[in-house]
């Protein structure tokens, strides 16, 4: 997903990676100074592994908008991948998502990054 913003390593270079297991919160601090907290939740509905996401076509998982139990969205552990991404390990022993940073900063929650998707969502209109 190429993307004007994400030029320059520093946007997508996590300084900081802490998952705080009692808050349900994965908090990323970022090279340029941003800061982006996914509730666990969230960042389960965006995993990108083959079997949320469906693959050639068919659709996934998660495109069948299941109701997610609270062990699928419990955040057990993070494993870094290489040095690109990251790897959630959930409650319910799903481990294939690779989330990559690139991912995880193009879809930051908070306020500033939403309002820059509009933006963006508007010009390409
Ligand atoms: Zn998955
Ligand atoms: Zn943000």
């Amino acid at each position: 997903m190429p993307s004007t913003y994400t030029a320059g390593g520093e946007y997508l270079t996590p300084t900081r990676i802490h998952a705080d297991r009692a808050a349900g919160r994965l908090e990323i601090d970022w090279a340029d100074g941003h800061r982006t907290v996914y509730e666990t939740v969230t960042l389960r509905w965006l995993c990108p592994c083959a079997y949320c996401r469906g693959e050639a076509g068919e659709p996934g998982w998660l495109d069948t908008a299941p109701t997610l139990t609270p062990d699928q969205t419990r955040l057990v552990d993070v494993q870094l991948v290489g040095t690109y991404a990251i790897a959630p390990t959930w409650g319910d022993g799903h481990h294939t998502g690779y989330y990559t940073f690139e991912q995880l900063r193009e879809n930051c929650p908070c306020p500033e990054c939403e309002a820059r998707r509009v933006a963006r969502a508007a010009m390409e209109r």
